[in-house]
């Protein structure tokens, strides 16, 4: 990744993208409440990517970092072929999954220090089962964790945090997650989508209060959210965003401009670097904007500001994660 930005400054880019996120899928075998991409992509659910595309689409952009996600990018025909071209062009690779595959999916690929699986777990045991609205579903999740943790896997979790959720209940979550020898947990506030009732979503003065809490606990849970990101969700550190950092690309194109607002689709990763107007979503002037805090849009932007004495926090955090 520094050799990357390096080139990168070195060369004058102004605007280049760290992580790639790539959606082979929107097909889910689940319907969670707070999920944008089922409702959004709800006519073309069956579509899948070819392994073609999605190689085309990590060469076009080039990220050190390749995020992959859906729907359950688990239920992609080509997941495991994909996984392994995507390693042998040198990329590090985090692979989310709401875990129901996750065991009976591990002979399929082979533990490496540069592949992650990344478990959603939104809650304890009654809170992620009702928010994903499947009685044993995070029971079958842990197996997932566990049994990959014993096949050599490196396996982070991912935590969004809604309106109603309990603090108290990340943290008994936490605990849980830290016994069953996960590597690193990742935290953030739920993303407004807008085909998702907003009632779910946090405004940026409730991430503001839950985060102060969540980002005062230190070392206690192996939490690997990005230190600077914490401190601007806990309303510690001000930040524009960064659309074009983590690019998404799915069965319909590039979208443009973010993870989280669809405008329009591009077909390639040059047509949409040149066609969203970028300035007008980092001004922060579109109402849509306006409580977000996602980590894909900002956490891009501590890279693209970075001082010195961030870039040496950076450095420890990427040491530690
Ligand atoms: S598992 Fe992920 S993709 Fe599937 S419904 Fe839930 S949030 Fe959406
Ligand atoms: S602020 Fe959020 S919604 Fe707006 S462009 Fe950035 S990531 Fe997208």
């Amino acid at each position: 990744m520094t050799g990357y930005l390096l080139r990168n400054k070195l060369h004058g880019v102004e605007r280049f993208p760290l992580v790639l996120m790539l959606e082979p899928t929107h097909r889910c075998n689940l319907t969670c409440a707070g999920c944008g991409r089922i409702r959004e992509y709800h006519d073309t659910l069956s579509k899948e990517m070819s392994l073609a595309d999605c190689l085309k689409s990590i060469d076009e952009a080039r990220t050190p970092v390749l995020t992959i996600t859906g729907g359950e990018p688990l239920l992609y025909t080509y997941a495991p072929q994909l996984v392994q071209e995507a390693l042998e062009r040198g990329k590090h690779i985090y692979f989310c999954t709401n875990g129901l595959l996750l065991e009976e999916s591990l002979p399929f690929f082979k533990p490496t220090p540069h592949f992650t699986w990344n478990v959603h777990f939104d809650g304890t045991e009654p809170v992620h089962d009702v928010i994903i609205g499947k009685p044993g579903g995070f029971r079958k999740a842990l197996e997932g964790v566990k049994a990959a943790k014993a096949r050599g896997f490196r396996v982070s979790t991912n935590t969004t945090v809604y309106r109603d959720s309990s603090v108290s209940d990340i943290a008994k979550l936490f605990e849980q997650l830290k016994k069953a020898g996960v590597d690193g947990i990742l935290v953030a506030p739920g993303f407004s989508y807008e085909e998702v009732v907003k009632d779910v979503f946090l405004t940026r003065n409730e991430i503001v209060k839950k985060f102060r809490e969540i980002s005062s606990w230190g070392r206690s849970f192996p939490i690997i959210s990005n230190p600077i990101y914490l401190e601007f969700v806990a309303g510690k550190r001000s930040l524009k965003c960064t659309p074009w950092g983590n690019p998404t690309r799915n069965p319909q194109g590039w979208k443009s401009p973010c993870y989280l607002i669809t405008d329009t689709h591009y077909s390639t990763f040059a047509e949409l670097m040149e066609g969203t107007d970028w300035d007008h979503y980092v001004s922060g002037a579109d109402p849509r904007c306006s409580q977000c805090m996602v980590h894909c849009g900002f956490e891009p932007t501590i890279v693209r500001q970075m001082g010195l004495q961030d870039m040496f926090r950076m450095l420890r955090w990427n040491l530690n994660a």
